[in-house]
């Protein structure tokens, strides 16, 4: 079967606005690809573009850069009429910070006369500047811009938010098939970046001058007895494959040293995990078996969720925990009660002194930066919002319905989404969570914080 096309997006342009600016941001590193492809002028590039799992081929006209900014001369006419033909949709860009110029009003006359849907961009929108070209800009009468700023990366995600309604269908059909499939492996990950946090004294030092198989750091009985904060590249071979996976540790406890020691305890632990997230993809949070779970633990738990990093639990000391099982199902349900924003956290029973269950938490913890760095495709999230809106459709206050159009995944690590929709301010905050609930449950977030963002692209 032969392959459908991707959609073409066409960027039109005055010269100056931020074009090729755009382009770039869009194409990203895969700009190479670009040149010298057969029947391809000069004067147009071409690239592979991609946003929030909606993939085009954008075209970049350069043709307009030679002309007198007051006319439309022939050639340039011929050669976009070309460009234009193919296009899908037309990025007509204009320039937030100069406000509409006469040659723009001639390129929106010009672009009103041709089929092609239009999505009208405010570049160099950031900061507070653009806002008067922006609004400037209705007057063209090609509906509302997208306000962004190709240079900063700011706004591009609401591109989708005016191409997905015109390209998604087709940009859809010309996804790989295997991008279809549950397979959400992106890019490979570099080292697994691992940090350790917990109250003083449950282990965090012994735990890991085991796991490093060296005595390389001090322990001992006393709380905050570690010297320095100290990240270190190892090894981890995984049992069950035989494979070396490489893990980058962070120790954090070091850290607790720098500060005022007459600082409450409970303060620095906090920060200690506030800090700890800077560096990490996954954060342990270690629980001491002869302590339990107590309120400060879920507060550094919270933090780490805060930050947007994957958490797991490790109950430590589990060569001398009583009751183990009340213990465990204990400390498993005040966590599922207390933080409201994951469900089901990876936890874990292990011993730094005995080495018990320290492969499993670090095969976990390999998993969890797996699904928190995940893209669901396109086509998997489309029908999972048809599922969750049909299963439980937006409420109607004042019988008006609320209308949600389309979701997109904005972001990895932690993953985001965008649902774009009208009304959205009616929306109640009930709703909302029914869909982060959803998203998380039935798209392979459970352990992970996951964002929403409601927008409204109108
Ligand atoms: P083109 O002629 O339309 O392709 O425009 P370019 O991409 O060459 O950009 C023209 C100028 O605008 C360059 O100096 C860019 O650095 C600048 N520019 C592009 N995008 C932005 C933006 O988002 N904000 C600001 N402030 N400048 C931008
Ligand atoms: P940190 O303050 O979190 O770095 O804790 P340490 O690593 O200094 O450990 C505090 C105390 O707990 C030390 O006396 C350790 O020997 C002891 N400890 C650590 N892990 C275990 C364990 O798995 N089992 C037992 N029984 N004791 C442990």
């Amino acid at each position: 079967m032969e392959k459908p096309e991707k959609p073409q997006v066409i960027i039109i342009g005055r010269p100056n606005v931020g074009k090729s600016t755009l382009f770039n941001r869009l194409v990203g590193k895969r700009l190479a690809l670009v040149d010298d492809q057969p029947g391809v002028t000069r004067d147009r590039r071409m690239g592979d573009a991609e946003i929030a799992g909606l993939r085009f081929t954008i075209v970049d006209t350069a043709g307009w850069e030679d002309e007198d900014e007051l006319s439309l001369p022939g050639r340039m006419r011929k050669q976009t009429e070309a460009s234009l033909e193919g296009a899908d949709a037309a990025l007509f860009v204009i320039d937030a910070r100069a406000g509409l110029t006469p040659l723009d009003t001639e390129i929106a006359r010009y672009l009103r006369e041709h089929d092609v849907p239009i999505v009208l961009v405010a570049n160099k929108a950031e900061g507070a500047a653009g806002e008067a070209g922006a609004l400037e800009s209705y007057s063209l009468g090609l509906g509302e811009p997208v306000a962004l700023s190709a240079e900063h990366g700011e706004g591009i995600a609401d591109l989708f938010g005016g191409l997905w309604p015109i390209i998604g269908a087709k940009a859809e059909a010309a996804d790989e098939p295997q991008e279809l499939e549950e397979d959400y492996e992106e890019a490979p990950l570099g080292p697994l970046k691992l940090a350790i946090v917990g109250r003083p004294n449950a282990g965090k030092s012994t735990l890991i001058n085991r796991l490093l198989g060296e005595d390389r750091l001090l322990t001992g009985p006393e709380a905050g007895i570690t010297r320095d904060s100290i990240a270190i590249d190892w090894g981890w071979t995984d049992p069950k494959t035989g494979d070396v996976r490489q893990v980058r540790l962070i120790d954090t406890a070091g850290m607790r040293k720098k500060r005022n020691v007459t600082e409450k305890l409970e303060k620095l632990s906090v920060a200690d995990a506030r800090r700890a997230v800077d560096f990490a993809e996954v954060v342990i949070l270690l629980l001491d078996a002869t302590q339990g779970l107590e309120h400060q633990d879920l507060k550094i738990a919270s933090a780490v969720l805060e930050e947007g990093r994957a958490l797991m639990v490790a109950i430590n000391k589990w060569d001398v925990a009583e009751d183990a099982s009340h213990l465990f199902n204990g400390v498993r349900h005040a966590l599922d009660d207390g933080l409201a924003q994951v469900r089901g956290l990876p936890l874990l029973a292990v011993s730094a002194k005995t080495g018990k269950g320290l492969d499993a938490m670090i095969g976990a913890a390999f998993d969890l930066r797996d699904s928190w760095s995940k893209r669901v495709p396109t086509a998997a999230l489309n029908r999972w919002f048809d599922d969750a809106l049909s299963a439980n459709p937006p409420p109607a206050p004042g019988g008006k319905r609320i209308k949600l159009r389309y979701i997109t995944q904005a972001g990895t690590r932690p993953p985001r989404f965008v649902v774009f929709g009208t009304r959205l301010d009616a929306l109640p905050k009930s709703y909302e969570r029914y869909l982060v609930n959803s998203i998380r449950d039935n798209l392979g977030f459970e352990a992970v914080p996951v964002r929403v963002n409601l927008r409204s692209p109108k």
